[in-house]
């Protein structure tokens, strides 16, 4: 964090605030990791704080310090929309314009207290009094360690905040595996397993709790996998049918997309998830070195995210979706084979 950033929070912290911290709408590993990490933090600085999300997260989320005090805007709206009123201060963790809460995006817009986003998407929108957004941060995770640092807190690190921030790192890079895991995000996990984040618990409840359900979800998706060698491109479908067929909750499709992009020479992966209750199809896009799924997201799915994760929608019926994707390819061709 720049040393003007620094200066306008310090400022901001001087007196006990009320603090409201909010994350994206589907919140992951890294929103609800970052918001609770930052919410202990604050906490011990004497501030009073409020974790609040758009909609509810991932039941492999529902072990972390403090996740039972999260607020879920869709469940209590009056009480979200209370304590953004009677907020001073709002801290936008993991997200860069307020187009990505949802429902929520009024109630933010319409709140009078003054903004803080901690962030590391591209371009970030231009509505909090400090920025602190860098797309080459591995997670918002990691911007909140290096936050408290800045501030001269690192001291403050105890174990609610290094198990969340160390979850929130661990989930945003797939286990420190992507290029955004820098040799300092390596360091910071260090210190956060040295402030008490047990790496084996944490991984054990992150990624050893599935139901077995998902796992047959998993066959299902595997089975509908298309390797499209032409384009380096390999891509899931996932109907409402199959969802329905296995018991589908929040988060049993996480990382089935990663599956697609581990096939030897694909480059550029998704998954298409159709949702017959709001009438779109889910995309998550992932890709490897520099094609931009960032843009590709952008300019045909009106979504967006990082270079090499990112996600979008669609209102076509599957099928439609998916023949459109196929069509676009081609404009592609050139960059997917220098990619690989
Ligand atoms: P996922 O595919 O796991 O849902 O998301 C991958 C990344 O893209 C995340 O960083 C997420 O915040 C971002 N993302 C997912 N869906 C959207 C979307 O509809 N719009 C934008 N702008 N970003 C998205
Ligand atoms: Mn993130």
């Amino acid at each position: 964090m720049n040393e003007e950033t620094t200066q306008i929070v310090k400022k901001l912290l001087t007196s006990p605030q009320k603090i409201a911290i909010v994350g994206h709408k589907n919140p992951d590993g890294d929103a609800v990791g970052s918001c609770l990490g930052l919410s202990f933090f604050l906490k011990s600085l004497g501030h009073t704080t409020t974790v609040i999300m758009p909609n509810d997260f991932p039941d492999f989320l529902k072990w972390l310090p403090g996740y039972e005090e999260i607020v879920i805007y869709e469940k209590e709206v009056q009480k979200s929309t209370q304590v953004f009123e009677s907020a001073n201060l709002i801290f936008t963790l993991d997200f860069n314009s307020l187009d990505r809460v949802g429902e929520l995006q009024t109630v933010l817009e319409n709140a009078t207290a003054k903004f803080v986003l901690i962030d590391h998407h591209q371009q970030p929108a231009d509505y909090a009094v400090a920025t602190y957004s860098d797309v080459k941060m591995s997670s918002t995770s990691e911007m909140v360690f290096h936050f408290m640092d800045a501030l001269g807190q690192a001291k403050k690190l105890s174990k609610e905040i290094a198990v969340n921030l160390y979850t929130g790192i661990m989930t945003d890079t797939g286990s420190f595996r992507f290029s955004s895991t820098s040799p300092t995000t390596h360091r910071v996990a260090a210190k956060l397993i040295e402030a008490g984040a047990e790496s084996a618990v944490i991984n054990q409840n992150i990624y050893d709790t599935n139901s077995p359900e998902s796992m047959k979800l998993l066959g299902v998706a595997l089975n509908n996998l298309v390797i499209l060698p032409e384009f380096h491109t390999a891509y899931i479908t996932m109907t409402q049918k199959e969802l329905d067929e296995h018991n589908f909750k929040k988060g049993d499709t996480e990382g089935f997309v990663n599956y697609a992009l581990s096939v030897k020479g694909v480059v550029f992966a998704a998954i298409f998830i159709e949702n017959k209750q709001e009438n779109l199809v889910k995309i998550s896009f992932r890709s490897k070195d520099d094609f931009s799924v960032n843009d590709f997201a952008r300019n045909h799915y009106s979504g967006g995210g990082h270079i090499n994760a990112a996600g979008g929608k669609s209102s076509q019926s599957l099928n439609k979706t998916i023949n459109e994707f196929i069509s676009i390819l081609p404009r592609y061709k050139n960059a997917l084979s220098n990619a690989s």
